[in-house]
């Protein structure tokens, strides 16, 4: 692996006849601010804001966000950084903020806390905000997004929290882009609407293939049927990004299955923008673009997507990438 890292570190993300995507990282764990961890990502895709919470036995306040929040945006200077809103609940819990339901994923989580307590989101945004100044590469992302209104809900405190910085800025405060992360299944169906309401869409994969086939990600009962190379999932990725084609809405993954050699393959073949995952899995998910050619992905993209199991989803896909080598 080392040698992997060491030939392709400094080379783009491009296919031998020239279809490039975008490599970028998932952080949180802060790992990020070492300029020996980044290999070869270009930004962050995906920055777990919950992280830094659980690790602290209350709320951080605004200026202790905007300090973190500093230290990331600067660790790619000039690059984009997407830092996602608080999405607790589920199965990650604030030791000072207890939720007790039968049902957590499908219970308060994500955007749906985070609207019902608008002083706990409004004081993250403008944490982010605040940072940004004199950096701008902040872009805003909302984790389990369902619906039109929770978009709308959620633009209307970022603006409310805009104006506020502002007001009390002396220099130009950035507008930020603002996105939705597509993990609740209904957001497939409402693609078109939401596009006009958002800059950018990222698939959250891990929870898109426990939604759509209704199992716990974290069970490991049922673990043998969480599959993202399921055809109902792969079908739905296709759909998405067919529609965001047709919407020219940037389109980025940030899910497990953006790490894997086949997950990769096929989400290039589909047209995804950009690939966000741990920094480990970037060098190898790199090597792998270089050597493929995208006409040969979308031709492995299109078999798949006839395919009727997972296993055979996953063979076919083996056969296939040893023959890359
Ligand atoms: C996802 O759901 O795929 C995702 C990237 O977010 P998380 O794993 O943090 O829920
Ligand atoms: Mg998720």
């Amino acid at each position: 692996l080392q040698e992997i890292v060491k030939q392709v570190i400094d080379l783009p993300a491009i296919t031998k006849d020239g279809k490039s995507i975008e490599l970028l990282l998932n952080a949180g764990l802060g790992a990020e601010f070492d300029d020996s961890m980044k290999n070869g990502a270009i930004g962050i895709g995906l920055y777990r804001t919950e992280i830094p919470f659980m690790e602290r036995s209350c709320f951080p306040s605004e200026l202790e966000q905007i300090t973190l929040y500093k230290k990331v945006l600067n660790s790619f200077p000039r690059q984009p950084v997407v830092m996602r809103t608080l999405d607790v609940g589920g199965d990650k819990a604030l030791p000072y903020f207890p939720i007790s339901e039968d049902n957590p994923f499908l219970g308060w989580r994500g955007i749906r806390i985070t609207l019902d307590h608008p002083e706990i989101f409004l004081v993250q945004v403008r944490a982010m905000l605040r940072a940004n100044i004199g950096l701008g590469n902040l872009e805003i992302m909302l984790p389990m997004v369902s619906g039109t209104t929770e978009v709308d809900d959620a633009v209307r405190l970022i603006n409310q929290a805009y104006f506020e910085v502002s007001n009390e800025s002396d220099v130009a405060v950035a507008k930020p882009k603002v996105g939705i992360m597509l993990e609740v299944p209904s957001v497939i169906f409402q693609l078109s609407e939401l596009a006009k309401k958002v800059d950018f869409f990222s698939v959250g994969s891990n929870d898109l293939t426990q939604y759509l086939l209704a199992v716990d990600r974290n069970n490991s009962r049922v673990a043998p049927l969480f599959d993202s190379y399921h055809p109902a999932v792969l079908r739905a990725l296709n759909k998405i990004a067919e529609q965001a084609q047709v919407e020219l809405i940037e389109l980025s993954l940030c899910g497990e299955l953006a790490s894997e050699p086949g997950g990769a393959l096929l989400l290039l073949a589909m047209g995804y923008d950009k690939l966000s995952m741990n920094a480990h899995n970037i060098p190898r998910v790199k090597w792998v673009l270089r050597h493929l050619d995208y006409k040969q992905a979308q031709l492995i993209l299109s078999h798949c997507l006839m395919l009727s199991t997972a296993k055979q989803v996953h063979n076919y896909l083996n056969e296939q990438l040893e023959l890359l080598g």
